[in-house]
């Protein structure tokens, strides 16, 4: 979302004359985009912040831009306080205080102190995206906020309730970043697959999946995050039929438990998303899928635990995207229940999980071996063409001539749990 969000930033500035360098140093204006999902990305982002200071004290006109998650709707004085060189403050996705804060300088060279913190943006405001010279998959919000209320989760409180873009806006930029270059469109929601329940005319996430698929130009069709819970078998049907939707299926459990799934107010029981993956495995079986586990939610129980190292033992997944329960202020969660669960045992239940799936990932994985895989392939990385199969394995490929979005098909020769090796079958 936040990469979505930046190259939106970086399209609006250059319709404002400027142009985007890698140094700092040599910025007029410096964009800290910033995510609070966990207390190890806020701090990342407080080090960053602090880490500008020497340069606008050596140049006093640097406009520096907080935007994202860090900007809630109730901490600005705070933020101010703390950061008295931040000249604008902006919450997720939303460019207009840093155009307002620029063109109104220009017209007065005077320092404005005017402060956006709704986190309501509507679909028309969003600015196009500029996608890289030469970027091959890019990133499409679908679905801005989120209204699910996980008790865990600080999103809905920084982004706002949950709001379809229209179709019509999305096909547009789809065809834009596509005349742009662009082969690999991922589409995004918090809940993707929620995407137009707040439509009319029954709009829903298995029609774009259509009507993106008759874009010329545009090769593959990703879409995450899905809840179990909206996973309809119109949107598994869609990705089986269509072509150019790749069969990866993100789809986060968080927990193998069912007294803390119901703590965590996800909606489903364990038993549910064992069924659904049988589901997604019928629709897609030569497809992947890859979950989230919040490891150490408050109260949970070694037993609690074990539940989940089973089911993931039983599912056998492709990916697991781990984490550490980290408790934010504003949710349920940090107001009702104690982060009970010692940092230490926390990092040991994420290093059990950590060895489980590195097993079964290499397992998975070198049943590839020698089979022939379609690559879309992106960019260089360790000397190597890097690029991914439909089913979203990283894979690299020695090659001279310049593979950048091509689709080619490869004989895979060597697998590890995170990525494979392998050379170009020559037609
Ligand atoms: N809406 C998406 C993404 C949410 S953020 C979804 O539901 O999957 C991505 C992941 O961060 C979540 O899936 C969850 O595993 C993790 N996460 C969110 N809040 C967290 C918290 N307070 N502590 C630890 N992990 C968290």
């Amino acid at each position: 979302m936040n990469v979505a969000d930046s190259q939106r930033v970086a399209a609006a500035l250059e319709g404002f004359g400027y142009e985007c360098t890698l140094q700092p140093a040599d910025a007029d204006v410096i964009v800290l985009n910033t995510c609070v999902v966990r207390q190890s990305a806020e701090d990342r982002a407080h080090g960053r912040l602090s880490s500008l200071t020497p340069l606008k004290q050596s140049k006093p006109d640097l406009v520096i831009n907080l935007m994202g998650c860090l900007v809630g709707p109730r901490n600005l004085s705070e933020l101010k306080e703390r950061y008295p060189d931040v000249d604008v403050f902006s919450p997720p996705s939303d460019i207009a205080p840093l155009i307002n804060f620029l063109s109104q300088r220009e017209i007065h060279h005077a320092q404005i102190d005017e402060i956006n913190t709704r986190n309501t943006l509507l679909d028309e405001e969003l600015p196009l995206p500029r996608p890289d010279i030469g970027q091959v998959s890019a990133f499409l919000p679908i679905v801005l906020g989120c209204s699910h209320g996980c008790t865990y989760c600080v999103i809905p409180s920084r982004r706002g309730g949950e709001r379809s873009r229209s179709p019509d806006n999305i096909l547009a930029e789809a065809r834009s970043l596509v005349h742009q270059g662009v082969k690999e469109i991922t589409l995004l929601g918090q809940i993707v697959d929620r995407y137009g329940c707040d439509l009319a005319d029954g709009q829903s996430l298995a029609m774009l999946l259509g009507q993106l698929s008759d874009i010329d130009g545009l090769l593959r069709i990703r879409y995450l995050t899905s809840h179990p819970g909206y996973l309809t078998d119109a949107i598994l049907e869609a990705s089986a039929r269509l072509p150019k939707v790749c069969p990866h299926i993100e789809v986060p459990v968080q927990a193998g438990d069912d007294k803390v799934l119901m703590a965590m107010r996800r909606g489903y029981t364990r038993d549910d998303y064992r069924k659904l993956v049988a589901r997604i495995r019928e629709y897609l079986p030569a497809g992947s899928i890859g979950t989230d586990i919040i490891v150490g939610f408050p109260d949970e129980t070694e037993d609690q635990f074990q539940h989940t190292v089973d089911l993931l033992e039983e599912l056998r997944l492709d990916v697991t995207h781990l984490a550490r329960y980290s408790p934010r202020p504003g949710t349920p969660a940090y107001r009702n229940l104690v982060d009970s669960v010692p940092a230490a045992e926390k990092m040991r239940r994420f290093r059990i999980l950590e060895e489980l799936q590195e097993r079964v990932s290499s397992e998975i994985n070198a049943r590839l071996l020698n089979t022939s895989q379609e690559v879309l392939f992106e960019n260089r990385a360790k000397g190597k063409w890097r690029g991914r199969t439909r089913t979203n394995k990283l894979v690299f490929v020695e090659s001279t001539d310049s593979l950048a979005g091509v689709l080619h098909r490869v004989r895979i020769t060597w697998t590890g749990p995170w990525s494979m090796q392998a050379e170009l079958i020559r037609s």
